[in-house]
């Protein structure tokens, strides 16, 4: 019988490539028998299916943008790197 490391591997790969007639037969003799690999199974499918439906987006970083900042903000990270680099000349 195939391992569950055959099983979950060729679970993933199924999905970037086609799989031979044999091993879909191990594979899905091996899902029969062993329920930890049938959750792998799900959890890749339902990732899959996750994926496909979510289109890319994105992350809103406008946010942080220093246009944004508040004056009292920008001074407290400026003070902060020269500090930090005043801290860097003076170590030996
Ligand atoms: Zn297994």
């Amino acid at each position: 019988m195939m391992t569950c490391a055959e099983a979950t591997r060729l679970v993933s790969d199924r999905m970037h490539r086609p799989v031979g007639p044999w091993a879909r037969l191990a594979l899905h003799v091996h899902l029969l028998l062993c329920s930890g690999c049938r959750h792998y199974e799900q959890q890749v499918v339902l990732i899959r299916y996750w994926l496909r439906s979510k289109p890319m987006q994105q992350p809103d970083t406008s946010a942080f943008t220093p246009a944004h900042l508040g004056a009292e903000a920008r001074t407290r990270i400026q003070m902060s790197l020269s500090a930090r680099t005043h801290h860097q000349r003076n170590q030996p």
